[in-house]
């Protein structure tokens, strides 16, 4: 909304990629800027993945033709549909920029663009239009992309299982298993997608979702590799005001009533977030490592968690009988309700990062299994640097039990919670006035005003 008196309005176009990890973060983005100044916020939304506009009256839509076939949109070959994206985009883009700077007889004063969506960046370049990167994950998995060319110079990529546990050269804490692309088929063209996507271009500035507390060593690493200013402005979910939902599946609000009935720290939330997919016998040995542990749990098992199931149907027979009242299954919880409702004691997650800030903000501590790409990274700075939560690599009954006893019902567990409750106030004072990532979000506003 722009201020009477204002000369003009200062519009800034947002573009998200459409995911969900992605969106919530890049729309959180919007809600702040907009508490804080009298920005006019422009949401450019591809047609695939788009959430409610509805929920959003403090924004407009910009919608741009993304060229997708049904087929690229149900694959599961992400880098191919993000390439697609990048160059099916650009023109429509450009187009669609046009008219509304037609349209509105003005101009926009910046473009902020998540990083795996460059073409914004290649369109702002050519109409001359500031803008800025935004990398919605880690400071740490930020600076690994740059790492992989000497990776490959020194010889070790292709990777080798043989070195999987060894520390990667000057990437302290990570082992080579902890990489982000570790080696599957076709893994060389997401590596170069993600290089390219760490390519600043013409961005004048970096943001960040992360806190200077959390990640000050990655953070001195980029500052020195990037020749702009960074803003770390984490975590946005805590500064923005509480936005309605941007779910892309629709949120369980009943699971809510059920956690007012469980003890206080006594539930284990569980969700594998929205894109990461297992097999019939994960999904099984998950259900009956739930079923032995004894603690009340909330189970995520939304559409997709197994690849071409409906995985609720794949639960194994009689563990329903078994569970009762003492668990419960949904397709997609209200998340951020979930971590900060008293009777969850711990979060079973696959450590994306907006999954990773949001159980630290609430000191929840964690179980982790992660299952690809920078959920690696996250989790093992949870479970080696912060020490906040356990590592969970083998998806066995036996394990998982073990695991969520030992982190819900003993001594050690106990610890982990209790580090997991300082660094939540740590984080927590990073928002406070005079604190980091609050004065990095006046500092910001600041700096796009004097664009
Ligand atoms: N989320 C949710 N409900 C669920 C599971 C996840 O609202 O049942 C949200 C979660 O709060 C987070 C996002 O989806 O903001 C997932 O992002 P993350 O980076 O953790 O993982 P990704 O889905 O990108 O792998």
């Amino acid at each position: 909304m722009a201020m009477a008196g204002d000369r003009r309005r200062r519009l800034l176009v947002l573009v998200p990629c459409p995911y969900q990890g992605h969106l919530n973060p890049m729309l959180q983005l919007g809600a702040a800027l907009q508490l804080t100044s009298s920005f006019s916020v422009t949401v450019a939304h591809t047609e695939f993945h788009f959430p409610n506009q509805s929920n959003h009256p403090q924004f407009d839509f910009l919608p741009t033709a993304d060229g997708l076939s049904d087929a690229d949109k149900s694959s599961r070959d992400f880098t191919s549909l993000l390439s697609k994206l990048n160059v099916n985009c650009k023109i429509s883009f450009q187009e669609s920029l046009t008219r509304l700077r037609e349209q509105h007889k003005e101009e926009v004063t910046c473009i902020i663009y998540d990083a795996l969506v460059y073409f914004a960046e290649e369109v702002a370049r050519e109409l001359k239009i500031p803008c800025v990167i935004f990398r919605t994950c880690s400071a740490a998995n930020t600076s690994i992309y740059n790492e992989y060319p000497r990776l490959r110079e020194e010889g070790f990529i292709p990777l080798q299982d043989s070195k999987a546990l060894e520390l990667v050269p000057r990437v302290h804490p990570l082992r080579f298993k902890d990489l982000p692309v570790y080696k599957f088929e076709g893994y060389e063209k997401l590596l170069q997608l993600l290089e390219r996507s760490n390519q600043i271009g013409s961005s004048v500035a970096f943001l960040l979702n992360t806190i200077e507390c959390l990640e000050q060593s990655p953070l001195m690493k980029l500052r020195g590799e990037y020749p702009v200013p960074f803003f770390t402005i984490g975590p946005l979910h805590k500064i923005a005001p509480p936005l309605s939902s941007s779910s892309l599946i629709e949120e369980d609000q009943s699971c809510i009533t059920w956690l007012n009935k469980q003890a206080k720290n006594s539930t284990l939330y569980v969700s594998l977030g929205s894109v990461a997919s297992i097999d019939e016998k994960e999904l099984v040995e998950m259900a009956w490592g739930l079923a032995n542990c004894e603690q009340p749990f909330l189970w995520v098992v939304r559409p997709g968690l197994v690849h071409g199931s409906d995985a609720i149907n794949l639960l194994p027979d009689g563990f329903a009988e078994i569970v009762g009242e003492r668990g419960r299954i949904i397709k997609w919880a209200p998340q951020q309700l979930v971590l900060a409702h008293e009777s969850v004691g711990a979060f079973w997650s696959h450590c994306g990062w907006n999954s990773s800030l949001e159980s630290i903000s609430e000191g929840v501590p964690m179980i982790c299994t992660p299952c690809f790409g920078d959920q690696r990274v996250n989790a093992r700075y949870l479970s080696h640097v912060w020490k906040v939560g356990l590592l969970l690599e083998d998806m066995e009954r036996g394990e998982i039990e073990r695991a969520i006893k030992k982190l819900m019902t003993s001594e050690e567990g106990e610890i982990v919670r209790q580090r997991m409750t300082d660094l939540k106030h740590e984080v927590m004072h990073s928002i406070k006035e005079g604190g980091s990532s609050y004065n990095f979000v006046h500092e910001l506003v600041k700096y796009i005003n004097s664009l």
